[in-house]
Order: C-alpha cells, then sequence, then structure tokens
C-alpha cells in the first residue's frame, strides 16, 4: 500500500463510504481504512430518506443488486386506538429500507470498484499524529503509517478521530431491541409503522421480500428483566398490529434478537486543521426519525466539494439544526407521560390529521428538506397551542382549578426544556470558539 495519500478515511459505514465516493468523484486519492468487515452486523440504521437515496444515485451506488424495500412514509398508530394517521413524503418521492448489513454492504462494493481508492478492510486505526495515521495492516496484521493530506473521521459513536480532538462522547437515551418478523404482511404495505402507548415507541418496517424489522424502544428506566423476551412480549406485544402478533411472538420464541444502544451526542464540532469529521463522529441521536444515514451521507458530499473545514462546518450546522431538534422533540413527545406530553401527542395527531399543511411541513423536515429553524418553531407553536387549550384552557373553564395548575407547571417544562436547545443551536455557530479557530484555519490554507 502507499505510503501517503490525499484523504484518508478513517471507518466504512455509510458516512466514510459516501465521502470516499464523493472525493473519488473530484479526483482525489482517497485510502479508506476499515477496522471489520463484521462491524455492519450490528443493529443500526435500515430506514434511508429520498434525498439519501437520491445521493446515492448521484454517486452512481446501484441499490439494485441488495435486497431493499421502498417507502412512501410513515403512518401513526396513537396510543388510545384513534384511526392510524398517514404521513406520506411531500413529493411522493420513496424511501429505501434494508438490511444495515446489505446496504453497506453495497456501498463498500462500490467503494472497492471505484478507481482511485483503496479499500483496506481489516485495518484498524490506532493513532492519529499530525497528518501521520497509524494502523494496523489487514493483511499482515503489522503496524503500519500513512501520510494523509487530509484525515476524515468516520469512525462512527466511538470515533478515535472525534476523541483525538478531545471531544466528549455522546450519552445514553435508551435501548433498542431489534425484531425481524417473518413472512408477514404489514397493516399498511409500503409505510414505516410507527406504535405508540407502551414504555417506548416501535417502529417497523418492510427490509425485504420475506422480512420486516421491528425496533422496539426499551426505556433505561425499565426493570432489569427488561432485555427478556417475555418482558418484550408482556410489555409490547399488545401494541402490534394482531396480524403481526405471531411472528413477533415467534421471533421473540427464536431470540432473533439484536440490541442497540440509542445514544444523544450533538452536532457542534465539524473538525479542526487537518481532521474532519463525517457522520456520527460529528453527532448522533434518537434513531426514530431516521435520520442518521442521510445525514452522514450528505456531511460527506458537502465536505468533499468545501473549500476547507471551517465552510463545511458552517453549512453542516445550518442545515442540520433541525433535524437535530426535531429528533429531539419527536423522541420527548412520543415517550414521556406528563400531562403536557400527552395533551401535546393530542394535539400533533389532531394537526396531522385536520392540517394538510402541517403533516407535509412534518414530513419535509423529517425528510431534511425543511432545514428553517423558524418553520420548526412554528410548527411546533401551532400544536403547543392546540395542547394548551385541552390540557390548561378546558380544564380551567370547567373550574379544575387544581387540574389546571398542574397543567400548567407540566407545560412549563415544556417551554424551559425547550428553549435553550432552540436558543443553542440557533446560536450555535456565533458561540462556537472552535469554528473561529477553523475559519482562521481556513483563511491560512488559502
Ligand atoms: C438501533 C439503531 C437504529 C437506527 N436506525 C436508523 C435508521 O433507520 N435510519 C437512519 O438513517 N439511521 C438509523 N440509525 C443511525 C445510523 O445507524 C447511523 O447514523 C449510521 O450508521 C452512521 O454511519 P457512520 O458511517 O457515521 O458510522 P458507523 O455506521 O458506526 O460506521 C463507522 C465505521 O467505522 C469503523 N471504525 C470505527 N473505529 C475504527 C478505527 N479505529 N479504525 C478503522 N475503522 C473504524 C467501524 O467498524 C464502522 O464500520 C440507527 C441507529 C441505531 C443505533
Amino acid at each position: 500500500m502507499a505510503n501517503s495519500a490525499d484523504i484518508v478515511i478513517i471507518g466504512a459505514g455509510p458516512a466514510g463510504c459516501a465521502t470516499a465516493l464523493a472525493f473519488q468523484r473530484r479526483g482525489a486519492d482517497t485510502l479508506v481504512l476499515e477496522s471489520s468487515a463484521q462491524s455492519s452486523r450490528r443493529l443500526a440504521g435500515e430506514w434511508i430518506h429520498p434525498r439519501g437515496v437520491q445521493f446515492l444515485q448521484r454517486l452512481g451506488v446501484d441499490l439494485s443488486s441488495v435486497e431493499h424495500a421502498t417507502a412512501k412514509g410513515f403512518v401513526v398508530f396513537p396510543e388510545d386506538d384513534s384511526e392510524p394517521v398517514m404521513l406520506p413524503y411531500s413529493d411522493s418521492s420513496l424511501a429505501v429500507s434494508g438490511h444495515h448489513e446489505a446496504l453497506v454492504g453495497g456501498l463498500r462494493a462500490a467503494v472497492s470498484d471505484r478507481s482511485g481508492i483503496t479499500f483496506a478492510t481489516e485495518s484498524r486505526v490506532t493513532a492519529i499524529e499530525s497528518d501521520r495515521v497509524t494502523y494496523i495492516d489487514g493483511r499482515s496484521g503489522v503496524p503500519a503509517s500513512v501520510l494523509a493530506g487530509r484525515i476524515i473521521g468516520a469512525d462512527g459513536r466511538s470515533s478515535l478521530v472525534r476523541e483525538s480532538l478531545g471531544l466528549p462522547r455522546g450519552t445514553r437515551l435508551s435501548r433498542m431491541a431489534g425484531v425481524l418478523l417473518e413472512n408477514t404482511e404489514l397493516p399498511f404495505e409500503g409505510y414505516g409503522h410507527i406504535l405508540l402507548g407502551g414504555p417506548g415507541p416501535i417502529l417497523i418496517y418492510r427490509i425485504g421480500r420475506c422480512a420486516a424489522r421491528a425496533c422496539i424502544d426499551v426505556p433505561l428506566a425499565s426493570p432489569s428483566r427488561a432485555n427478556t423476551p417475555a418482558y418484550l412480549w408482556e410489555a409490547y406485544g399488545p401494541l402490534f398490529p394482531s396480524s403481526l402478533r405471531p411472528s413477533f411472538q415467534a421471533a421473540l420464541h427464536q431470540r432473533q434478537i439484536k440490541w442497540a444502544a440509542n445514544q444523544f451526542c450533538p452536532r457542534t464540532t465539524y473538525g479542526d486543521g487537518r481532521l474532519a469529521l463525517v457522520g456520527d463522529a460529528v453527532g448522533h441521536f434518537h434513531p426514530l426519525t431516521a435520520a442518521g444515514l442521510t445525514l452522514a451521507m450528505m456531511d460527506g458530499e458537502c465536505l468533499a466539494r468545501s473549500p476547507g473545514i471551517a465552510a463545511y462546518g458552517r453549512e453542516r450546522a445550518a442545515d442540520t439544526r433541525v433535524a437535530e431538534i426535531l429528533a429531539i422533540a419527536i423522541h420527548r413527545a412520543f415517550t414521556a407521560h406528563d400531562t403536557a406530553t400527552v395533551a401535546l401527542r393530542g394535539a400533533i395527531y389532531d394537526m396531522w390529521r385536520r392540517q394538510p399543511a402541517e403533516r407535509s411541513r412534518t414530513m419535509r423536515m423529517l425528510a431534511l428538506d425543511e432545514i428553517r429553524v423558524s418553520q420548526f418553531i412554528s410548527a411546533f407553536l401551532n400544536a403547543f397551542g392546540l395542547a394548551a387549550r385541552s390540557g390548561i384552557a378546558a380544564p380551567l373553564a370547567n373550574g379544575q382549578w387544581r387540574q389546571s395548575a398542574h397543567a400548567l407547571r407540566s407545560f412549563g417544562d415544556w417551554l424551559a426544556w425547550l428553549s435553550p436547545i432552540t436558543w443553542k443551536i440557533m446560536a450555535r455557530p456565533a458561540a462556537s470558539r472552535l469554528a473561529r479557530r477553523e475559519a482562521a484555519a481556513d483563511e491560512r490554507q488559502k
């Protein structure tokens, strides 16, 4: 292997592969180092929003050889057993869903095929010093090193590159149990199903001709036996549509369960000097909004066409704020059980049912097409106003003072929780000292 490269990418997950393909199109000589061919076997992203799919098409990644399904949007099953709410993508575009391993396999095959990219698998990076990357060579098993014009950390949530920048790791939000449902038909084929009303939300989607995936969110505060099939059946089985219960029960019986941790790490820093971060190494959220894969690939595309790391960071910080705050808000709205959140959930269903424009705005935000924070705030205030009317004003009109006062406190919690997050996210580029350092570094490099 050559002992220098224009670009050295650490990690061949979705972010690393997409970044390599984007740089290759610009003629860069690129080395991709991946520690393990098996890493894609874990429970992780399987739903790619239409924007991500279009991006893969532009990069010439052919998913036709990879088993997958397409999806028109989501359908939400409220906890009160009322009619499911349909949420199609606004422009009839399609998402793609498939086994994580198959999707990453398709990307890695594309990377291996391209001239100008060297793909070294079973090659774990152990150190980064200035422009030198040290790794264990996959073929010889001995340490080797390479000089890099630019080093890109696409090494996921436990990123070594992130660590070398002195950045903290994410915090745990909950756990996810992934269960494979075989030979089953979904009530709304062509849609991701979101089931609410359990200890945590459930997301079910088709991943192939004969299989669907159920991702079950298990809160950290669950009983110690929450990792057993018996608990999953008791706590979540009743929420499954009756047609899916037999396959859920069979999968639990065969112990076909994969576990993963759901974590939150804000997208604050995109790199420094010669080091850039892409994908989960930049930041990550609860997977309920299924944004991680699409964001990871868009990071790579943006980095490859940006004049420097500061410009890349500024553009991505602005473009991903809504995705981040939406993920935080939806996770909270779909998991908490206090008075205000229950009212807010009801208001959100109501808003989606009665206001087509809001339905479409939600889906544009979810699909990463709507990136203006003002649009998020406007949608949130719309739902919040509806919730406050039913949760505070209605009991007040009926003379239920104590209930109204309790609701008021609970609504106040939501506002108190949301405003600093919104403010921090809005103010982030101006406040980030690192962003200023990056800008100065970019200037110097010109
Ligand atoms: C349970 C769950 C469900 C999810 N569902 C969805 C979904 O449906 N849709 C969606 O968009 N997102 C989803 N996500 C998020 C999505 O999986 C991630 O955002 C995405 O995988 C990030 O890609 P990445 O390439 O940045 O990181 P990763 O996928 O983590 O890839 C990092 C790669 O770097 C390699 N690596 C790490 N360290 C080194 C090293 N030192 N040397 C060499 N190589 C190294 C790893 O082996 C790995 O291959 C989900 C996440 C979880 C946990």
